[in-house]
């Protein structure tokens, strides 16, 4: 699917029944006997907005927006790009599904290359045996030539910068990566095909489950902590919202994605014993 269609499609929605999209930044949260009591903007239209409902929906900003209700988030971000390009040689057939290389990986370079990378600390670390889940699928229909391709060998938490700081080695990698998984892939690593780059960040929990339900603060709702899988879980997410706002019954999944499952010391126990999220 495609997300702009899915929002806009859910943004129309949302308008016939009433409700009302302010292109303006949330500045400020006033908060009055421990309850939202209004929302301060910056940008077109009102600047103080009257409120006793407010949700934090801030994807990589949740932390931060987190703070202008005095709470801190337990969520990082990580950078993940994302690589398209035209497959010209017809490497990897059309009605291919997603291929996920499943193990770590230490890349073929040359001793050319492996001086050159050892010379910069901000390549060094490719050196190094890389992470598994370097992962590509056809893009687009028909006669679409087009590939997508997703490695995120660097995935650490980083500050949420915008725009995404480029990394030049990005096609690169994930094309000789591939190309361990599809031989086939091989020749691009010479002669590459002009790539397309672009990402964003995964705000994530350390469990990476996301984050939906109240605050501590009365009337202020989280809805975040998405990681890589926000468009998929979009609609049954803001259906659990939703139940939380409009006081409706709780589905019994509820409480695994409520923020105060971490004051209970069986499930921050629990944590630890938890390590791979298989996360792509
Ligand atoms: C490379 C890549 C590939 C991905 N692939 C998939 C996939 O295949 N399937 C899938 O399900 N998910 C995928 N995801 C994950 C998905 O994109 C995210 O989980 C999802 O976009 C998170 O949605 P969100 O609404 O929480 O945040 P966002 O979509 O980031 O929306 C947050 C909004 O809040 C706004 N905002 C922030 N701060 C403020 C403020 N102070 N005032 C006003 N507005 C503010 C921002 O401008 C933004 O519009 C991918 C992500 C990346 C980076």
């Amino acid at each position: 699917i495609s997300a702009q269609q899915l929002g806009a499609y859910l943004l129309d929605r949302a308008r016939a029944r009433g409700a009302r999209l302010l292109a303006a930044r949330v500045d400020g949260v006033d908060i009055k006997n421990g309850a939202v009591e209004a929302v301060r903007l910056r940008g077109d239209g009102p600047e103080r907005v009257l409120t006793g409902c407010f949700v934090n929906a801030a994807g990589p900003m949740l932390r931060q927006v987190g703070q202008m209700l005095g709470l801190e988030l337990p969520v990082f971000s990580e950078r993940h790009r994302k690589l398209a390009f035209e497959d010209r040689l017809g490497a990897i057939p059309r009605d291919a599904p997603m291929l996920i290389l499943a193990d770590p990986l230490d890349l073929p370079w040359s001793d050319e290359e492996r001086e050159l990378l050892a010379e910069d600390p901000q390549t060094r670390p490719l050196l190094e045996t890389l992470p598994a889940g370097a992962h590509c699928r056809p893009e687009g229909h028909g006669a679409s030539p087009w590939v997508l391709a997703l490695w995120a060998y660097d995935a650490a938490p980083v500050p949420e910068v915008f725009p995404l700081p480029p990394d030049e080695q990005f096609p690169e990698v994930v094309m000789r990566g591939l190309a361990q998984l599809i031989p086939a892939l091989e020749p691009y690593v010479a002669r590459p095909p002009r790539p397309v780059v672009d990402g964003g960040y995964y705000t994530k929990t350390r469990e990476n489950r996301p984050l939906i339900g109240p605050t501590a603060v009365r009337g202020a709702y989280l809805f975040g902590a998405l990681s890589g899988y926000g468009v998929m879980a979009a609609c049954g997410g803001a259906e659990l919202l939703a139940a939380h706002i409009a006081g409706g019954p709780l589905p019994e999944y509820a409480a695994a994605f409520d923020l105060a499952r971490y004051e209970d010391p069986a499930y921050r126990e629990l944590l630890e014993s938890w390590s791979d999220t298989g996360q792509l």
